[in-house]
């Protein structure tokens, strides 16, 4: 396993870490409890030390079956990380209630790496209202938290915003091979870089969307490494990134679990021919999307309830992957007031797209493609 120096915080968790928000699950839903155990055993076992949890995760069930697995470890020999559900938050002092029972779910008494989780403007700004980074940091006074860092799902300017807030001990990113400019991008991790804040990864593989891609894409890699899985380039690719600290995987299967030891176990950074590979598979990407809609959301609410974003998607992911079945039931499933066709062309939205995307023009596109009947 490879093991990644947090110079500033004097820690060097596993580059791998595993993100506990997919689990297996029982039919009705539930933490399948025995086959979770033995992820989190199997990759322990093989090195791994850095485990993320959160207040929501498996409908708030994740923190207190994580606190029941790593019972039987040391709690010295590995590193948890947990995060603050700011949107719940009205009052100050339910900052403290929920640590403590978070820590009372956890079975710890401390936290390493404690973030304000999925931050975006608005959870921001009551964030500083609300003076919960004081809060944290008196919990931090009193030995309870490590690391104080934050997690984020915005656009660019407001991660520089918080970024150069305070002297943060981490930030945790949304990254990818094909989304380096969506969210605060690779130039959010270049800020974070430039300012000495380490980073720690989520979503390397873009929802599991890099893990299986179309025979096109899929050659490019396997002819240069047959034996590899394609999941493992996005891993990689995150990874060779130096300031990249611990990159999460939320493991669900035991194949999973063994790819990821494989890849994280004596890893090697991409080399030039291997970079151009990932180049060539994000153009082949990009060439397939019909439009550039990054999912930003800046041009909601529509006013009649059309989801733009959420159409876009559809529409960009059946093209990508050449699954029209799947993107007519997602499309089917949509409500009908959140479907293409529910757009009145009030032209509300259009100015407010930063990629300059002819909205409506592509909704009807999208009403044509999914509503031919
Ligand atoms: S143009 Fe269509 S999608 Fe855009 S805001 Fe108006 S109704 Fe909604
Ligand atoms: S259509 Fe434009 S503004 Fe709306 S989510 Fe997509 S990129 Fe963002």
């Amino acid at each position: 396993m490879e093991y990644r120096k947090l110079e500033k915080l004097n820690v060097a968790p596993s580059l791998l870490g595993f993100g506990c928000m997919r689990f297996p699950v029982t039919p009705d839903q539930q933490i399948d409890e025995e086959k979770a155990k033995a992820l989190l055993d199997q990759s322990i076992a093989n090195g791994v030390t850095y485990i993320d949890t959160a207040y929501p995760y498996h409908e708030k069930k994740s923190e207190a079956f994580v606190g029941r697995a790593l019972s039987k470890y040391k709690r010295a020999d590995y590193f948890l990380a947990t995060k603050l559900p700011v949107w719940m938050i009205t009052e100050t002092s339910q900052v403290r209630a929920y640590f403590e029972e978070q820590c009372l779910n956890l079975q710890t008494d401390y936290i390493d790496f404690y973030l304000f989780h999925a931050l975006n403007k608005e959870r921001w700004e009551n964030i500083k209202k609300l003076k919960m980074i004081e809060e944290v940091e008196k919990l931090r006074e009193e030995k309870k938290i490590r690391f104080i860092g934050f997690s984020f799902h915005d656009e660019y300017p407001i991660f520089e915003e918080i970024l150069t807030y305070k002297d943060w001990d981490f930030c945790q990113i949304q990254l990818n091979y094909v989304d380096t400019n969506i969210q605060q991008g690779l130039k959010g991790y270049d800020l974070a870089t430039e300012r000495g804040v380490p980073v720690i990864i989520m979503e390397p593989v873009k929802g599991g969307a890099l893990a299986k891609l179309p025979d096109e894409m899929e050659k490019v890699f396997k002819g240069i490494h047959p034996e590899r899985s394609v999941a493992s380039w996005a891993f990689r690719y995150v990874a060779s990134l130096n300031n990249v600290k611990v990159v999460l995987s939320g493991m669900s299967d035991m194949q999973q679990v063994e790819d990821n030891l494989k890849t994280f176990t004596d890893f090697k950074p991409l080399n030039t021919k291997e970079m151009l590979a990932v180049e060539q598979v994000t153009k082949i990407y990009n060439s397939r999307q019909m439009n550039g809609c990054t999912g930003c959301n800046y041009c909601m609410p529509c006013p009649y309830g059309v989801d733009i974003p959420g159409n876009f998607a559809i529409w960009n992911r059946s093209a990508i992957y050449e699954d029209m079945n799947k993107g007519q039931s997602k499309y089917d499933a949509l409500d009908d007031k959140k479907k293409a066709s529910a757009c009145q062309t009030c032209g509300v939205c259009e100015s407010k797209c930063p990629q300059s995307i002819t909205i409506i023009e592509d909704l009807k596109k999208v009403s044509k493609l999914f509503e031919k009947k």
